[in-house]
């Protein structure tokens, strides 16, 4: 039974569906300290979502005070994802199957939006998360032309599962995330699964913010989620 005001629930899915946020930020710290960049595993949180060339852009301009070439970025990120990749597959987030099963049961419809551009990604979910995502309602990074911050891909999600924007909610773990949900004007919904203060999910715009994954599941029952629905 559906007793909320809204059609579908858009998730994120690094460190909101799995727990894939310390593998991440590990390898990020270790290429770039490597590198002689200063690189704190925190700060990989704060980049989350952003893509590769764009987070090494970021430490080249503070850093070395110019943009990495085509190269450098390209060898630098390739680096890091084979430094992530020698890590075990990511475990499903605590509370996520638990949180789905009361979308689903709802008569809500869950959806994937994530920045994620794994070949492997849709098997990965079925494995785990068995009947809960249809392909056709995923947006993934090869959707996508700009990416997290902007809204782009939750405005794409929006435009794939046919719904207006009070008719979805966003659950996002990562600033840059939630700042392209709440841009995307969708209710955004933070998770925060990482070691970050979540006085910067607030300030990049979070509408609500609980601190894990399983404490937003036991709220999920009793959640009141305003209704953004026209002259009602
Ligand atoms: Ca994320």
């Amino acid at each position: 039974m559906n007793n909320k005001p809204i059609k579908a629930v858009l998730f994120d899915m690094d460190g909101v569906l799995f727990n894939s946020m310390p593998y991440h930020a590990e390898a990020w710290h270790k290429v770039m300290t490597a590198h002689g960049f200063d690189f704190s595993r925190e700060e990989a949180y704060l980049h989350e979502g952003r893509t590769g060339s764009g987070t090494i852009n970021i430490i080249f301009r503070r850093e070395l005070g110019r943009d990495a070439t085509e190269q450098e970025a390209h060898d630098l990120y390739e680096e890091k994802s084979e430094l992530f990749n020698a890590f075990p597959e990511a475990e499903p987030m605590p509370g996520a199957w638990e949180l789905l099963r009361k979308v689903k049961d709802e008569g809500l419809t869950p959806m994937i939006v994530t920045g994620s551009g794994q070949h492997s990604l849709l098997g990965r979910l079925e494995h785990h998360f068995p009947g809960m995502f249809h392909p056709e309602l995923m947006v993934t990074a090869f959707d996508v032309k700009y990416g997290k911050p902007n809204p782009e891909p939750y405005l794409m999600a929006l435009k794939k599962g046919n719904l207006e924007k009070h008719e979805a909610v966003v659950v996002e773990n990562a600033p840059l995330g939630v700042e392209s949900g709440h841009r995307a004007g969708i209710y955004t919904i933070a998770v925060n699964t990482g070691p970050l203060d979540g006085k910067v999910l607030i300030q990049a715009g979070a509408d609500i913010l609980f601190p894990s994954m399983t404490a937003l599941g036991d709220a999920w029952d009793t959640l009141h989620l305003p209704d953004r629905r026209p002259h009602h």
